[in-house]
Order: structure tokens, then C-alpha cells, then sequence
């Protein structure tokens, strides 16, 4: 029998179970910085969202990142990932399409 095993995540904005790549890595790394992480692989303490604007937004409105990352993301921050998002929106929905049979 087979079974695949897709790892799911949480978003932190909106609480909902995702599969991994359906969703956007936000990372805090170890030198402060909070960015997006499009590949998934920057060390540091890292939260989901919904590869949606709206969990952004959303994500802003309950400083949901604030506490994932335990860390104080500022409102500018918040809006600055935001529109980081709109930027690499493109580039993730390509991924997520290309990539549907490589998880170990
Ligand atoms: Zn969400």
C-alpha cells in the first residue's frame, strides 16, 4: 500500500491545515530579520501563512507573526512582507504546480 505522507502545516493567520507547500514560510533569522523564505529552507524560527494575500492582511490585523515568531513585528514590517508576497506570488504558484512528487 501506499501512502504518502504530505506534512501539514498551520497558518498563522486564519488557524487553517495545509499541506507545506500551499503555504508561504515566513522566517525570523537568526539575525533578526523577518522575511519571506520562498524556498523553505532558511534556518531560523519560521511561521506559515496561506499563499493569499489575505492572510497577510489578515496575519497583520491579530499581529498573528508577533506571537508565531515570538518576536515584535512592526506594522510597517507586516505591510513590507505584504507586498514581498505580491512580488514572489508568481514565482510560488509555479513551484507549487512543478513540485507535486518530491517530498522525501
Ligand atoms: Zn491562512
Amino acid at each position: 500500500m501506499r501512502t504518502k505522507k504530505i506534512p501539514l502545516r498551520k497558518c498563522v493567520a486564519c488557524q487553517e491545515m495545509m499541506p507545506k507547500k500551499e503555504l508561504i514560510r515566513v522566517v525570523r533569522t537568526p539575525d533578526e530579520q523577518v522575511l519571506i523564505d520562498l524556498s523553505g529552507k532558511k534556518s531560523g524560527r519560521g511561521a506559515y501563512l496561506c499563499g493569499k494575500l489575505s492572510c497577510f492582511k489578515l496575519a497583520k490585523k491579530s499581529k498573528a507573526l508577533d506571537r508565531a515568531l515570538k518576536h515584535t513585528v512592526s506594522l510597517e514590517l507586516y505591510d513590507q512582507l505584504a507586498s514581498d508576497f505580491v512580488k514572489v506570488e508568481d514565482e510560488f504558484l509555479l513551484a507549487k504546480e512543478s513540485e507535486n512528487d518530491d517530498e522525501e
